[in-house]
């Protein structure tokens, strides 16, 4: 038998009405959308929910739930290119040498040879890469990136992809969820 506070650790994973996996709450923010009718079991798997007992009421908190309504997606949009987001994008490491200290901007075409301050072109860099590659272009400082820049997903679609290519390794998925949707 699980304590009420093991249960209550559990989270659960909130789909769109389409049924786009969209977050991952804890278990009372779920009651509470079920209860309210915002939100129905989804039966994704052959998982059995987690039971929540109270004096009157037996809930079987099910692991997938989907929204009854819509209206949940928020109007999103690019976030600038400054500090905070490009360190956010690159997970606080270093694009060359994937050390996640004294970290810096690095312009990859550097501004003076016409490289635009733009997310396919702002990278995370340390103090030490940046300064080593200088007013040069990553081949010409032989200092490859070790991911291409883009600009950040759309947080649900980064969601739902990563939702699906974890589904079989929970742990990663609950890695995942600590690192870009709760940490930072
Ligand atoms: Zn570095």
């Amino acid at each position: 038998m699980t304590s009420v506070t093991d249960v209550l650790r559990q989270s659960v994973v909130v789909f769109s009405k389409n049924y786009l996996p969209i977050t991952r709450i804890n278990i009372r923010r779920a009651i509470v959308l079920l209860v309210t009718g915002k939100a129905e079991p989804l039966d994704l798997a052959t998982e059995v929910g987690v039971q929540v007992r109270s004096p009157n009421v037996v809930l079987l908190v099910p692991p997938h739930i989907r929204l009854t309504c819509n209206g949940n997606e928020r109007l999103w949009k690019v976030p600038p290119v400054n500090r905070r987001e490009v360190l956010r994008r690159d997970h606080h490491t270093c694009q060359y040498c994937g050390s996640t200290k004294h970290l810096t901007l690095d312009h990859v075409i550097p501004r003076s040879k016409g490289g635009k301050h733009s997310w396919d072109n702002v990278v995370t860099a340390c103090e030490r890469c940046n300064s080593k590659k200088g007013d040069r272009t990553p081949q010409e400082a032989n200092m490859p990136l070790r991911n291409q820049p883009k600009a950040p997903m759309h947080p649900t679609i980064a969601f739902a992809e990563n939702f699906w290519r974890t589904q079989n390794d929970p742990q990663q998925e609950e890695n995942y969820a600590e690192t870009h949707l709760y940490g930072k």
